[in-house]
């Protein structure tokens, strides 16, 4: 079994870290079920947030009883102390627990920092020393916002996408997070979708000791998956090492990895799915994504206003509002057939 230990948080847990929100898209029933089956079989930190509708209360209904075994971790968009209180209140109720393993802001778009003027991060402390939080953490997409959550030393966890599929950036994060002793918990270790090999995904986060993958869990068949590798996890051998070279060099250069530094766009274009939608369609069923809420989020690429807000946030340099253009085409073409 692998193990992870969260940098100062002391948190330690197996490589497999449940991630809580695509069991908002299935029933109570199903979601308690695929809950309870990851606990039984040795999944103990479960990620959550305030945002992921009915995550939070299905968590709590799934595992009251043993809660005391688990590490629960959860999530505040709030842009104020008032919303942060409200906020973290209705987190502990719907999990039916007194208190959070660790509580994260929720992908803020600057690093919250005593006498900011927010107010958030005096809330944040304060919730930590009346015992309401254990930990404190940091969720990201943008790098800018990340290296300075390090660097600040007021954060034990920074929660950012990665996968074999980051760059040399994403590296650089992990490495700086274990220099301060800070927990790395990787969001879209499968890059949403266009890694397809969960062993070749597994093994390349094993290298790294101070990295948690959460993974996004909506079926039994993928939570399978998952569990196997807790007592037989993969290894980087001659095959997984093959399969991510191919992938390398296949979705290499000009692709949208997903990671969302382009948001928001004003037209409220899903930036991160659309612009990879080529290539979804052709790593997943087909059906998947061309149901209705995926064709409704990829006609709205018609309502771009070629502001460039996009192009002049990624990282990688992509002209997006064209690639988001190219996409369309190929999808429509997909949706004649
Ligand atoms: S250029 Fe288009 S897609 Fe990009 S942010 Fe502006 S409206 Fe959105
Ligand atoms: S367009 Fe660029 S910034 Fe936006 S999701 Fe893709 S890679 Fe990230």
């Amino acid at each position: 079994m692998d193990y992870v230990t969260l940098g100062k948080t002391g948190i330690t847990v197996n490589k497999n870290g449940f991630g809580a929100l695509p069991i908002q898209r299935i029933t109570k029933e199903e979601s308690a079920r695929l809950l309870r089956k990851a606990y039984d079989k040795g999944i103990r930190f479960f990620d959550t947030a305030r945002f992921y509708t009915d995550s939070e209360e299905k968590i709590g209904c799934a595992l009251k009883d043993v809660r005391e075994n688990l590490f629960i971790a959860s999530k505040t968009m709030s842009t104020k102390a008032e919303e942060f209180w409200s906020q973290l209140h209705t987190s502990l109720k719907e999990l039916q627990t007194d208190y959070l393993d660790l509580y994260q802001f929720h992908n803020p778009s600057f690093c919250p920092k005593p006498g900011d003027g927010t107010g958030l991060y005096e809330a944040m402390s304060e919730a930590k020393e009346k015992g309401l939080i254990r930990h404190i953490g940091i969720t990201n997409h943008r790098l800018s916002v990340a290296r300075e959550a390090i660097e600040s030393g007021l954060y034990e966890t920074l929660q950012f996408p990665f996968s074999y599929l980051s760059t040399e950036k994403e590296l650089e994060l992990v490495r700086l997070c274990k220099e301060h002793d800070m927990g790395f918990i990787a969001m879209k270790a499968l890059s949403g979708g266009l890694i397809t090999n969960s062993a070749a995904a597994y093994a390349f986060l094993a290298q790294f000791d101070n990295v948690l993958p959460i993974w996004g869990v909506q079926k039994e068949k993928e939570l399978d998956e998952f569990l196997s590798y807790i007592d037989t996890p993969p290894f980087l051998d001659m095959d997984l090492i093959a399969v991510i070279d191919k992938d390398r060099k296949e979705l290499g250069g000009e692709f949208c990895r997903g990671c969302g530094y382009c948001l928001p766009c004003p037209k409220g274009i899903d930036i991160p799915t659309c612009a990879r939608m080529s290539l979804l369609i052709r790593r997943a069923p087909l059906s998947v994504y061309l149901n209705e809420e995926h064709q409704s989020k990829m006609a709205r690429i018609k309502e771009c206003i070629n502001c460039n807000h996009c192009s002049s946030h990624c990282p990688y340099g992509l002209n997006t509002p064209s690639l988001l253009s190219a996409n369309l085409t190929d999808y429509e073409t997909f949706l004649a057939i």
